[in-house]
């Protein structure tokens, strides 16, 4: 079997240290050595805070800059719209037909998954691994219970071994971060220097972005 494809999916308006940090430590617990992270498409009637998608691609590109371990994958981005993470599954699993391929998403995702188009076809092109989050409501659909129990792994070599179709819970520490937040303290401080609440969670370089291009301001 060849080395898993691991893909790391988010709006990352912007980027910040709690997607690298919470990433790489669930890389490292299962065993992959990159990450791929993916940018959505956002079509443009939806929410963006009025950042392009240049600039979120900027940005990832940025913090991919930060770690070797970290890569663009930018396949979303060129395909057809309507853009749905299924679509995008299944034409990374016909680029990379014989390796494992593992999406990466936070609990906040996980919990909201039953939302997505498709959801339930997802793991027919790839293992889930769910990072945990800080969030609110815990509550789990009915549906979402029974697909981990079914499908649900404790060990991770199966997603090594085997192509798809696995989900498995890392236990990494909790990154107590968002993008809402941190667009919020952008704003909020836009004339002033920078709180370091900012600096602890966004790389000096997507920082500098920001700034220059007057970002979330
Ligand atoms: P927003 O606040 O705008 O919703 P976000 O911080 O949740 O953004 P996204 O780019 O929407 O970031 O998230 C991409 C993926 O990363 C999602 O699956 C999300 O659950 C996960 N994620 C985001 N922040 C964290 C974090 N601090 N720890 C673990 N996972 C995270």
């Amino acid at each position: 079997m060849k080395t898993p494809v691991c893909v790391f999916g988010g709006t990352f308006n912007p980027p910040h240290l709690g997607h690298v940090r919470a990433c790489l430590d669930a890389a490292d617990e299962i065993g992959v050595t990159k990450v791929g992270l993916m940018p959505a498409k956002v079509p443009p009637h939806k929410q963006t805070h009025g950042v392009a998608e240049q600039h979120r691609v900027a940005m990832v590109n940025l913090t991919c800059n930060t770690s070797s371990r970290l890569y663009p994958e930018l396949i979303e981005l060129a395909l057809p719209e309507p853009s749905y993470t299924v679509k995008t599954l299944q034409a990374l699993r016909d680029k990379n037909p014989e390796a494992p391929l593992i999406f990466i998403m936070g609990e906040d995702s996980w919990l909201n998954l039953t939302s997505w188009y498709q959801w339930s076809r997802l793991t027919q092109f790839c293992h889930l691994v769910i990072l945990k989050r800080a969030t609110q409501n815990k509550a789990l659909a009915a549906e979402l219970a029974e697909l981990a129990e079914q499908q649900g792994t404790q060990s991770f070599e199966p997603l090594h071994n085997e192509l798809s179709g696995r989900i498995y819970f890392a236990q990494t520490c909790l990154q107590p971060v968002s993008s809402t937040q941190l667009r919020e303290w952008l704003n909020t401080n836009a004339n002033t220097p920078y709180v370091a609440t900012v600096g602890d969670w966004v790389s000096d370089s997507v920082l500098h972005y920001i700034k220059e291009n007057r970002l979330y301001v």
